[in-house]
């Protein structure tokens, strides 16, 4: 059974309000990266007193929290991605949008990294390398024909 948002909130340390709730759930259901803008247009409609300084407060406890990413762009902006297990991302150097990488296609190629040279830097910089975080740059390619 699928937690409901205010147990989740609560296995997480974070006190649901009904605009945290409303923000979380739409970033849950979008599959389109938005900005803390896009996310605030989107939810301020059936939210009452929602401010886009709640928005960005809220996108920071989320992130905290672990419940979601934050995804930085070519243009320097930022994404949000409430889908945290490890999967590889596509960015468009021109419209900055951030689209998923199948998770078969990922793993391949994460599959492929030399752990070899993973090691090595472990070693070299003194760290434990437990995570990853791969985001592809893009540009829609030509139309064929
Ligand atoms: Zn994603």
């Amino acid at each position: 059974m699928m937690a409901t948002t205010r147990e989740l909130f609560a296995r997480h340390n974070l006190r649901c309000t009904a605009q945290r709730r409303a923000l979380y759930e739409n970033l849950a259901e979008s599959r389109s990266h938005p900005t803390a803008e896009e996310l605030f247009l989107t939810v301020k409609p059936s939210t009452t007193r929602l401010s886009l300084a709640t928005v960005y407060n809220t996108l920071e406890a989320l992130c905290k929290a672990g419940l979601a990413r934050k995804l930085p762009t070519s243009n320097g902006s930022c994404r949000y991605d409430a889908d945290t297990s490890e999967h590889l991302h596509v960015c468009f150097r021109e419209s900055n949008e951030i689209q998923d990488v199948p998770s078969e296609l990922g793993s391949k190629l994460i599959e492929h990294l030399p752990r070899s040279v993973i090691a090595e830097i472990e070693l070299k910089l003194g760290v434990q390398v437990d995570g990853l975080n791969i985001q592809l740059l893009a540009r829609p390619s030509p139309p064929r024909g």
